[in-house]
């Protein structure tokens, strides 16, 4: 059976973990952390990154750092991973979901502004396969309306968008914050791993101490106070310098790593785009695909039932996801009732194919075959 995933590893993962382990600074924020760091912050234009252990973490950072409090809303699309929802639900939001376009899973940029009320707080745009939300809709509906927007990037590193002024940014260094992702179905992994990115000035100083425990930790091993103490609210977000030296290994091939599932996707595409049983991904002009999912869209749930079936009888595991969160068992009693139909047009029809960096371009035509016939 060829995987759905399969994690890539360099090769160099043990070797730096190994000389993490032997330099006696085994615990969070060392020399791995802060090479990740400053690589992402470099290449990428954040204004500053800080690594955490998962994006589930960065996300429940953006909630604190937003000042999230009981009763306050929060608007999420329902087409998402729970993490979305839940770091701001812990703060006592109430999650006011918004509906996906009908031919792209993103939030539909248009349906956001008649959600907004007076408790509105903050908006989450999901960049779903990496492929940007319509960020310059809402930056100005987030100015218009005095909100913060907290990208959920996990799906995007190494993604762009291009805005009406024609400057092209990395998903993730556009809001006032974002939280990305290197759980090992992710494009670069560490495990379980994540990063919190920072935009805006004003959120940088209190990220690092929510980041370390509510201390000013960070500023007193930088020398520029004399001691530490407790300052504000926090918790542990920080990964072991184990994690981080398994993160650099994998930086140190993100473009080996970028270009090959880059050419798997394209394979798929090419390779499809001329039926139409089924429907292709859309990546609007403004937006990069960075290869991180494949995935089609079938006529309705039975019909991608039998895609399913047909791609395992012939040793190839698809997989689908996202349940509507609005229609969750844990939130069904708390949503409005309002119908989000393409949310669960998704929900029904949509289906990841496999695509991982061992993956072979003959496998990805056997399955273009098997989907054609
Ligand atoms: C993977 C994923 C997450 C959660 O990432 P973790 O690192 O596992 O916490 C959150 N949101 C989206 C959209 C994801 O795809």
């Amino acid at each position: 059976m060829i995987p759905f995933n399969k994690p890539y590893l360099s090769g160099k993962e043990t070797h730096y973990i190994y000389d993490a382990v032997n330099s006696g600074k085994i615990s969070g924020n060392g020399k791995y952390t802060q090479k990740c760091q400053a690589y992402f912050e470099e290449q990428y234009g954040f204004k500053k990154a800080l690594l955490t252990t998962s994006c589930t973490d960065a996300l429940e950072m953006c909630a604190m750092l937003a000042n999230i409090e009981l009763g306050d809303e929060v608007i999420v699309p329902s087409f998402t991973f729970v993490s979305t929802a839940i770091a701001f639900v812990r703060q006592g939001a109430k999650i006011v979901f918004a509906d996906s376009y009908s031919d792209n899973p993103n939030i539909d940029a248009d349906k956001i502004e008649a959600l907004i009320t007076d408790k509105t707080k903050a908006i989450v745009p999901v960049h779903y396969a990496g492929v940007a939300c319509d960020m310059d809709k809402i930056m100005e509906l987030a100015a218009k309306y005095n909100l913060l927007v907290i990208e959920d990037a996990a799906q995007a590193i190494d993604s762009f968008y291009t805005g009406k002024n024609g400057i092209k940014r990395a998903l993730g260094s556009i809001g006032h914050m974002a939280a990305f992702s290197f759980h090992e179905t992710k494009n670069i992994i560490a495990g379980e791993g994540g990063m919190l990115t920072i935009n805006d000035e004003r959120f940088v100083h209190r990220a690092e101490i929510i980041w370390e425990k509510g201390t000013n930790r960070a500023e007193f091993f930088r020398g520029e106070v004399n001691k530490y103490g407790w300052v504000d609210t926090g918790s542990s977000f920080l990964p072991s310098e184990v994690i981080a030296a398994f993160l650099w290994a994998q930086i140190e091939n993100i473009e080996d790593i970028q270009t090959k599932r880059k050419l798997l996707w394209n394979t798929y595409y090419e390779g499809l785009k001329n039926q139409s049983t089924i429907v292709l991904p859309k990546v609007p002009s403004y937006a990069t695909n960075n290869g991180h999912m494949f995935y089609i869209t079938a006529k309705n749930i039975d019909h991608r039932t039998q895609i399913i079936n047909t791609l395992k009888e012939n040793g190839f595991h698809s997989v689908f996801h996202y349940i509507s969160l609005h229609s969750s068992d844990y939130y069904i009693s708390k949503h409005d009732g309002r119908a989000l139909e393409n949310s669960d047009k998704f929900t029904d029809c949509l289906l990841r194919l496999p695509l991982f960096y061992e993956l072979t371009e003959a496998d990805v035509t056997a399955i273009v075959a098997l989907l054609k016939a």
